[in-house]
């Protein structure tokens, strides 16, 4: 299969020369006001008195959550709601456990949903009664416009819809279901290097605690700690509550992109067919930059760096960093780019496309 290959967008913006630490969220602020103050500005004014429908397409833990939730940090959770369809079904099959929940949700269905099979065997199928029934696209298109419904109107971020080749054509009249007829809808995806998202998953640790995730060798926290009986380094949580947890990873991450390879090949055919779709406007984001290229395009501060450890003679261990580079899928060498930076794109693609 060949693939289009994502435009190469220069995010410098010329006298912006300071270092950002990209890591603390309050710096993050003023460097995404350095590095989009004019379109940030443009798009709040737009928020203030409008809304749109952004569906977000890229491969399995390709950081989709990630960016959204750094364009909250900028714009407001009042302003932006990130809806992920795998944890609106995880969330609607809890909640199926409250019996007045559930009947609110029957009732809802049954008023909202129409479709081949009957609400109580969509419902079976969603708590794995029945494992044969797949869910159908009309019964998560009524769950995600209950969601919808319930939150006062905002832009939303959709994570996880389309899912699917079929579910594409839904995903382009899912504006007017909602009432949302009026406002622009807007496909953003993103190109990532499988590369990454294999080191990704590999070196991926989670606080057992706040659930923070962080990696081992591609975004470090504050204090790292030694393990004498394994022989390894590990990440503390830096969250102020956890008082300094070990970090751990899951079970099965060590396998990396292996494990979840005909997931990845599906999302690819999803974004080359969201490509080939005509009269929708597209937002297109690089995760990678090549090697070559890199200075003409991104400030040394937004490569994802690699980190490592040493252990100083008082057995403190210090945090260090060198520059990562990977292969992109073309075997490009390239280096992956800090999700604020990423940010960076969107937010000036997103005022682009909006004609703001
Ligand atoms: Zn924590």
């Amino acid at each position: 299969m060949s693939k289009t290959d994502f435009p190469l967008i220069s995010i410098k913006v010329p006298g912006v020369d300071k270092n950002f630490n990209l890591s603390d969220p309050a710096t993050r602020l003023e460097y995404f006001e350095a590095k989009a103050g004019p379109e940030i500005k443009k798009l709040k004014e737009y928020l203030d008195k409008n809304t749109f429908i952004a569906y977000l397409l890229g491969k399995k833990n390709s950081g989709k959550g990630t960016y959204t939730k750094m364009l909250m940090e900028v714009f407001g959770s009042d302003k932006i709601a990130h809806i992920s369809i795998g944890d609106l079904v995880r969330a609607t099959h809890l909640s199926m456990e409250d019996e007045s929940k559930k009947a609110e949700l029957i009732e809802y269905l049954k008023a909202n949903y129409r479709g081949y099979i009957s609400v109580e065997q969509a419902i079976d199928a969603l708590l794995g009664r029945d494992t044969k029934t797949l869910l159908p696209t009309e019964f998560i298109m009524a769950l995600l416009k209950w969601e919808i419904d319930k939150m006062p109107k905002k832009a939303l971020f959709i994570d996880g819809f389309p899912r699917d080749l079929d579910q594409v054509s839904y995903s382009l009249y899912f504006r007017n279901l909602i009432d949302y007829r009026s406002d622009p809808d807007i496909f953003v995806a993103i190109q990532i290097p499988e590369a990454v998202i294999d080191e990704r998953m590999k070196t991926r640790v989670v606080c057992p605690i706040c659930k923070t995730p962080r990696s081992l060798k591609l975004l470090a926290t504050k204090t790292v700690g030694f393990d004498e009986a394994t022989n390894s380094y590990y990440l503390m949580c830096d969250n102020e509550g956890c008082n300094k947890a070990k970090m751990v990873g899951k079970e099965g991450d060590e396998l990396g992109i292996e494990a979840i390879r005909d997931r990845l090949e599906l999302d690819e055919k999803l974004i080359q067919k969201i490509l080939e779709l005509e009269g929708v406007s597209k937002v297109l984001l690089r995760n990678a930059v090549p090697v070559a290229k890199a200075s003409e395009l991104v400030d040394t501060y937004e490569l994802t760096p690699e980190f490592y450890y040493e252990r100083g003679a008082d057995g403190v261990v210090e945090v260090k960093e060198k520059p990562w580079t990977v292969k992109d899928d073309e075997g490009i060498e390239s280096y992956s780019l800090m999700a604020p930076a990423v940010v960076v794109s969107m937010i000036k693609q997103l005022s682009q496309v909006l004609g703001l």
